[in-house]
């Protein structure tokens, strides 16, 4: 993984450079490969590095003859649509502010279905996803404060069912008194439990401050390696949220809500989670192109850890 990519070196800045860049599907697999082989090829089968390239975007282990595609184990695997529309795209969902809907992206393409244009968008909300992320907490981080809000407006999967409020838990990075971080938010079925408090633990870094209200299950925090703090003003348990979960909470709401994500159905609103995670996660990052760069990264290396 690079740890700082750059604007117009390792991604695009615009969409006119984007076209320039990627003219056919031979240059995004070059640029594929770049991201998932940063320091060259290695074989999946032995690790040899000796290799040919053979037709098809096919990289032929030299040591056991094994053929790797680049984009075996990706969202690009078995698509019929060329590269160069994907990368197009995916640059069309990163670049909008507020996401995308699927009869936008539809609109966009021309040429695709609303029923590829919907999966697109779900197999793009999957590779924001990241089971490896980085946990809350570190320099520059006052506390982590944790709490749980309900989201409307999702639709439970059954017919005819009407719109209800689910519950979320929400961590958010306190950076000031004015200031958030990054964010982690999970679907709940039972709020007010102890999941809460393992979700904290899960999401936070060790020996981090955990910003909570005063329910008793969360002293245990402080068994389990965190400073644990009781927000003043928030004693009563189970009563008010945190200001920077409320905050967050405002935001998804809204933001489900500007983005026609309305009646989202239960099972779908971890991706949707997923999505505002990896789009909070960049707004710290100013430039245009660089969550085009992350989802087409994580793509490439879907979930597996960064070598070595
Ligand atoms: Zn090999």
């Amino acid at each position: 993984m690079l740890a700082e990519p750059v604007a117009g070196v390792d991604y695009p800045s615009t969409a006119a450079q984007l076209r320039r860049w990627f003219p056919d599907d031979e240059a995004c697999i070059e640029y594929l490969a770049r991201l998932r082989w940063p320091d060259g090829f290695v074989c999946p089968g032995c690790s040899g590095r000796e290799h040919w390239r053979t037709g098809g975007g096919l990289w032929m282990c030299a040591a056991c003859s094994r053929k790797t595609s680049v984009t075996s184990g990706t969202l690009f695997h078995r698509s019929r649509s060329p590269l160069t529309t994907w990368f197009d795209a995916i640059w069309f969902v990163t670049s909008s502010k507020q996401g995308m809907t699927a009869a936008a992206l539809q609109e966009h393409l021309g040429t695709t279905s609303y029923e590829t244009a919907w999966s697109w968008l779900h197999t793009m909300r999957r590779a924001m996803s990241r089971p490896d992320a980085e946990l809350l907490g570190g320099a520059g981080v006052e506390q982590v404060e944790v709490g749980e809000a309900f989201l409307g407006g999702v639709t439970r999967d059954v017919p005819g069912a009407t719109t209800l409020e689910v519950p979320v838990m929400i961590a958010v990075e306190r950076l000031g008194p004015r200031r958030l971080g990054r964010v982690r938010l999970e679907t709940t079925r039972h709020p007010g439990t102890l999941e809460a408090l393992h979700f904290a633990a899960r999401v936070t870094g060790p020996g981090a401050t955990v910003a909570t209200d005063g329910s008793p299950k969360f002293r245990r925090l402080a068994l389990m390696g965190f400073e644990q703090t009781c927000v003043p003003g928030f004693e009563e348990p189970a009563g008010r949220i945190l200001p920077g979960p409320r905050q967050i909470a405002l935001q998804l709401n809204r933001w489900m809500i500007e983005g026609m994500r309305y009646g989202v159905r239960e099972r779908h609103l971890q991706g949707y989670l997923d999505e505002f995670m990896f789009r909070s996660d960049g707004r710290t990052a100013a430039s245009r192109g660089l969550l085009f760069f992350r989802l087409v990264e994580r793509a490439v290396n879907g979930g597996r850890r960064p070598r070595e």
